[in-house]
């Protein structure tokens, strides 16, 4: 009988493209994917470390199928990724009845991990090699790199992918659990990429977005010449039927010149840039370790604003980080009101125990002022964000058509189901579709169940802060 497997994601997007590997690599080898974990023969998670918030999730995932491994012993229960790297010890404490233990270098040989585990009956654990104790290009080579060929069926949409670029990160910035989860950072050679893009086009697949860490470290060597982000930019936009190119995430001070040169004169780069500031605060913003002043940072924005006048700036915030005064916070708020970002992420501080910021500063603004904090900032963004996108109602923007609408049901539209029937169901009658603009601004409107996947243009009548409200003038056979 064809064996099931359950896949949950928790994290950012590399978890997800690494999900997306997982599940094509699962379905080569004739698993079947189940959206309903008590129909899987193998459960697994992909983890996520950056915040305490989100291995407590996995845990009580984890504790929760304790008693279900005592009834069916021989559906197997896996850890991916970060939690695997960072915790094989204490997961294996905490959650004895676990069969496999993976981290994200590692999970290139997850269908091999599971036959060695049917057939021995001993739990499986592959991480890749610290990074304190060993050399550099050693433990690099430990994460090992894998991007197998691209599956179609493995992938949310199949009009949108993402392209790892880079491996790892080597900036430290003391909160930041990253670099010791995800290894040293490491270029993909470009040849590799553009194949991989172009590989992605021929699927039917309209808008890529590179991948990376801090994206625009991007920097190779080919035949003695260095390949930056922006050289790789105009290699990828050389693929034809590539429409829309993004990047995530960047890093402020790599915001050179020559990349938003190129994001300005190749049309298929998404004026959209996410470039995370963390911290308003230069104390701050030295306890973090982030290798920039807030002066700095503004000079950048200032060079986007002038280069990009149109492009839409994202960031993120933490708040509530060691040391973390009221001043240092208003000087977060003045940056936010200042740089009038399209959206900020923000986050409370969560100790990283194997971080710097763990080791070195206490752990000393209290819960209830980080919520304060938090719920402070985002209203000050969302007011802007509303603002900001009232500029938009009248207007017709493009967009490329994602699926339904949450409101539509989006639920049944589950992950990595290519041609959902709930969806297929719909065909010809109106439903609530949504899309993204160039600059990711989501937009709501009603349309067929068949222009998924496709681009088209809608007129504005409505914003709030996170959406954009209209109806489709044209949408494109
Ligand atoms: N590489 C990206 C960058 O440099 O911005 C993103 C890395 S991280 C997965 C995404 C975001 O999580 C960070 O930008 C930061 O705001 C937040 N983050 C990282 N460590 C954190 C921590 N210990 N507590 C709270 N938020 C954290
Ligand atoms: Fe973490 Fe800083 Fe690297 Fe981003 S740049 S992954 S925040 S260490």
């Amino acid at each position: 009988m064809t064996k099931r497997f359950f896949l949950e994601t928790v994290g950012c997007q590399m978890n997800v493209l690494d999900s997306e590997l997982v599940a094509a690599a699962l379905l080569r080898a004739g698993y079947r994917r189940t959206f309903e974990r008590r129909h899987a023969d193998v459960i697994l998670f992909n983890t996520c470390s950056v915040r305490q918030h989100a291995e407590d999730k996995i845990y009580s995932a984890l504790g929760r199928l304790k008693h279900i491994k005592e009834q069916r012993p021989d559906k197997l229960i896996g850890v991916l990724g970060c939690m695997a790297q960072k915790d094989r010890e204490a997961i294996l404490r905490r959650a004895p009845h676990v069969d496999l233990i993976v981290g994200p270098g590692q999970i290139g040989h997850l269908v091999a991990l599971i036959e060695e585990r049917e057939r021995t009956s001993e739990p499986q654990i592959a991480v890749a090699l610290p990074r304190r104790g060993h050399r550099r290009d050693t433990v690099a080579q430990s994460f090992a790199l894998y991007d197998p060929d691209r599956l179609t069926a493995a992938r949310a949409q199949r009009h949108r992918a993402m392209v790892r670029i880079m491996l790892g990160c080597d900036k430290f910035c003391t909160y930041c659990i990253v670099p010791s989860v995800r290894g040293p950072e490491q270029s993909r050679p470009a040849a590799e990429i553009t194949a991989e893009v172009r590989a992605l086009a021929d699927q039917g697949c309209r808008e890529i977005t590179l991948l990376g860490q801090t994206v625009n470290s991007y920097r190779t060597a080919e035949n003695g010449r260095q390949v930056r982000l922006s050289d790789l930019l105009e290699r990828v936009a050389e693929a034809e039927g590539i429409r829309r190119i993004r990047f995530v995430t960047n890093y402020p001070r790599d915001m050179t010149p020559d990349l938003l040169q190129a994001v300005r004169d190749l049309p298929k780069v998404c004026p959209y840039l996410h470039v995370p500031a963390q911290s308003g605060s230069n104390a701050v913003l030295k306890r973090m370790k982030r290798g920039y002043t807030v002066e700095q940072y503004r000079e950048m924005l200032a060079a986007v604003r002038e280069t990009l006048p149109a492009a839409a700036v994202t960031s993120d915030f933490i708040v509530g980080f060691c040391g973390e005064t009221e001043e240092d916070f208003e000087a977060t708020l003045r940056l936010t009101e200042d740089a009038r970002f399209k959206n900020s992420f923000i986050f409370k501080y969560s100790p990283r125990p194997g971080t710097k910021a763990h080791e070195l500063f206490p752990d000393d603004v209290p819960e209830a002022v980080k919520r304060r904090r938090n719920h402070e900032l985002l209203g000050l963004q969302n007011r802007i964000s509303e603002e900001d996108n009232r500029r938009f109602i009248g207007e017709t923007v493009e967009v490329l058509i994602d699926g339904p609408s949450k409101a539509a049901g989006r639920t049944t539209f589950a992950e990595g189901d290519a041609e959902p029937s709930a969806v297929s169901a719909a065909n010809g009658e109106k439903l609530q579709l949504t899309g993204r603009t160039p600059c990711d601004r989501i937009v709501v409107f009603h349309g067929e169940a068949k222009w998924i996947g496709r681009f088209a243009r809608v007129q504005v009548e409505r914003v709030t802060a996170v959406t954009l409200f209209g109806t489709a003038v044209s949408v494109e056979s």
